[in-house]
């Protein structure tokens, strides 16, 4: 287990475009574990291998929801480890506040596919195609960005702003929206 250092927009390296895994080694897994500790440390829903500074064609994503308020039920876990994904088919649009491991405290606007179809293996070189929908379908998108080199914020509409702007903003959006229910 090993928490990696998360580089930060202007690092040359989040530029790069990533390299193919040809064969899932025990140093490929090896990564991939690095890589989960890294993400759950710094408390995102996805990293990307260049944002741990490997320029390799590895994602990981965990966007399981929480557990039941009221029962304490444990959600389905949606934890994924995609190396060498591939978007095939992408449906619908959804627009909303992102925000990324490697430009820490800051969030901005982005349009992406509702729905995103992906195929990638697995750490033990299992093939899947995953259908995902929201968040998934973001965190999926975001993802594969990063493969390209390509950091959320080439694609941010308007200005990027950072995590207390923008609790404050769903807060006026939240008191708004009570305001004309009552009304
Ligand atoms: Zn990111």
């Amino acid at each position: 287990m090993a928490i990696l250092n998360v580089r930060q927009l202007g690092d040359e390296i989040l530029t790069k475009k990533c390299k193919p895994v040809r064969l899932i080694t025990g140093r490929i897994r090896e990564i991939v574990e690095d890589m989960y500790d890294t993400m759950y440390d710094a408390g995102g829903v996805g990293l990307a291998a260049p944002q741990v500074g490997i320029l390799k064609r590895i994602v990981v994503i965990d966007v399981t929801p929480a557990d039941d308020p009221e029962s304490g039920e444990p959600a389905e876990p949606m934890r994924y480890t995609m190396i060498n994904p591939m978007i095939l088919e992408t449906s619908g649009e959804q627009r909303g506040y992102e925000g990324c491991l490697s430009y820490v405290g800051m969030s901005g606007i982005v349009t992406r596919p509702e729905k995103v179809k992906v195929r990638y293996t697995d750490e033990n070189g299992d093939v899947y195609e995953l259908e995902g929908e929201g968040l998934l379908a973001r965190a999926i998108c975001h993802e594969c960005d990063h493969l390209e080199g390509v950091m959320y914020t080439e694609h941010v509409e308007g200005e990027v702003i950072t995590n207390e702007e923008l609790d404050k903003l769903m807060k006026e959006q939240a008191e708004k929206e009570n305001k004309e229910g009552d009304a």
